[in-house]
This record gives structure tokens, C-alpha cells and sequence, in this order.
């Protein structure tokens, strides 16, 4: 059984495949208490629908899915959700938090994950007060097809993010974000070019 917030269809925000249309489930639960969380309801005490894997799976719409929370990963079940939905030939976006690790799951159907399974893991940035939970040995295993986001609140923050890149390796691509209120385009523009961060995206919210 599994404890979703809600299923919906919308167009995708974040990740690769951001302005194309997909069914996001959004399971319930997280293991992180961010400074700025404003999902309470995933978060916290579960308020939400349970389902069994038919009923997701037959909730579906579109051909891309995306898994997000709260913290996906530590559902349980998770793993076959994602073979489920891989099994049925959809194109998968798991939203995680950069908490945990995912070698587990890139290797779940390896020869179906390289094609048809994308990650977006949405680390937790100093301002959040959840850096110190990350799992930066992620970086390195992330491909060219998935998004490492970074939401920025304030210059530590994107002084951290050039740190931590600068550091750790990564192929993925990189989006920053700057939060509302907080780190300015223009401010993130004359950042990119001081620095010469040629492979940096700055990444708007296009909702
Ligand atoms: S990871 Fe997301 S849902 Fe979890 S506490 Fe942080 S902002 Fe809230």
C-alpha cells in the first residue's frame, strides 16, 4: 500500500524534461526538515490517499511520469513502483532531495534505467539547514540526462554550490535557481560571468 498526497497531471517544473506535460505521483513522507518547507503535508503526519500499485499505476495519463515528495525514496515499496512504471514503458522523473543514496535504484533495471528513467535531485543547500544531510557521493554517478538543482537564497549559498562543484564532479546538468526573495537573476548573471561558469543553467521557475 502506498501513502500518496495526490495524483495529478501538470506540466513538469523541474528536471530535464521541465515544460512537457506529465502525470506526477507525489507520495507522502520525508525524512528532512528544511528551513523552507512549505509542503507540510508530505513532510509530517500523513494526510492522503493510500493506494495499491494497480491503482497508480492505472491513475496514469501521460507517457512522462514523475515520482516526487517529500522524500520519494524512502517509501516503502519504491522500488517496485518504479519497475512498475517501467515495465509499462512510461518515461520516469524521480524528484529526490539529495539525501539518499542512489545507487540502489539506478541499478534497479539498469538496461531500462539508462534510457527511460531520469533523476532530479534537488540538494539541500547550506540556507536549508539539511546540507550536512547530503549524499554527495551521488554527484559523481549522475549522467548527462539527469539535473542536480540547487535553490539558492542568498550569496552563501552560491558561494557554496561553486564550492562544492569545484570539488566534486559531477555530469550532470547543473540548474540554479534563485528563490523567490532571495538571490536576484541579475545578481546570478554577474556571478556566472565573473566566475566564467560556463556549465551552470540558471533555471527559472516557469511556475
Ligand atoms: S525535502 Fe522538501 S518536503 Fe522535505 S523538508 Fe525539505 S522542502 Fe520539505
Amino acid at each position: 500500500m502506498y501513502r500518496i498526497v495526490k495524483i495529478f497531471n501538470n506540466i513538469e517544473i523541474k528536471g530535464l524534461r521541465a515544460g512537457r506535460l506529465a502525470t506526477y505521483i507525489w507520495l507522502s513522507g520525508c525524512n528532512l526538515k528544511c528551513n523552507q518547507c512549505t509542503i507540510k503535508k508530505s513532510s509530517f503526519p500523513y494526510q492522503g490517499l493510500e493506494l495499491e500499485l494497480e491503482g497508480i499505476i492505472n491513475s496514469i495519463d501521460y507517457a512522462n511520469v514523475t515520482i516526487i515528495g517529500g522524500e520519494p525514496l524512502i517509501h516503502p515499496g519504491i522500488e517496485n513502483l518504479i519497475k512498475a512504471i517501467l515495465d509499462k514503458g512510461y518515461f520516469l522523473n524521480v524528484e529526490t532531495n539529495g539525501s539518499i543514496a542512489l545507487l540502489p535504484y539506478m541499478t534497479i533495471k539498469a538496461d531500462v534505467i539508462r534510457n527511460t528513467c531520469i533523476f532530479t535531485v534537488n540538494y539541500r543547500c547550506p540556507s536549508t539547514g539539511m546540507q550536512h544531510k547530503m549524499w554527495n557521493l551521488n554527484l559523481e554517478l549522475l549522467r548527462p540526462v539527469d539535473v542536480i538543482r540547487f535553490t539558492v537564497y542568498d550569496m552563501d549559498d552560491v558561494n557554496f554550490v561553486r564550492e562544492l562543484l569545484h570539488k566534486n564532479s559531477t555530469k550532470a546538468v547543473k540548474h540554479i535557481v534563485p528563490a523567490k526573495l532571495g538571490v536576484s537573476v541579475q545578481e546570478l548573471n554577474d556571478y556566472m560571468l565573473d566566475y566564467q561558469l560556463e556549465d551552470w543553467c540558471l533555471h527559472i521557475p516557469i511556475l
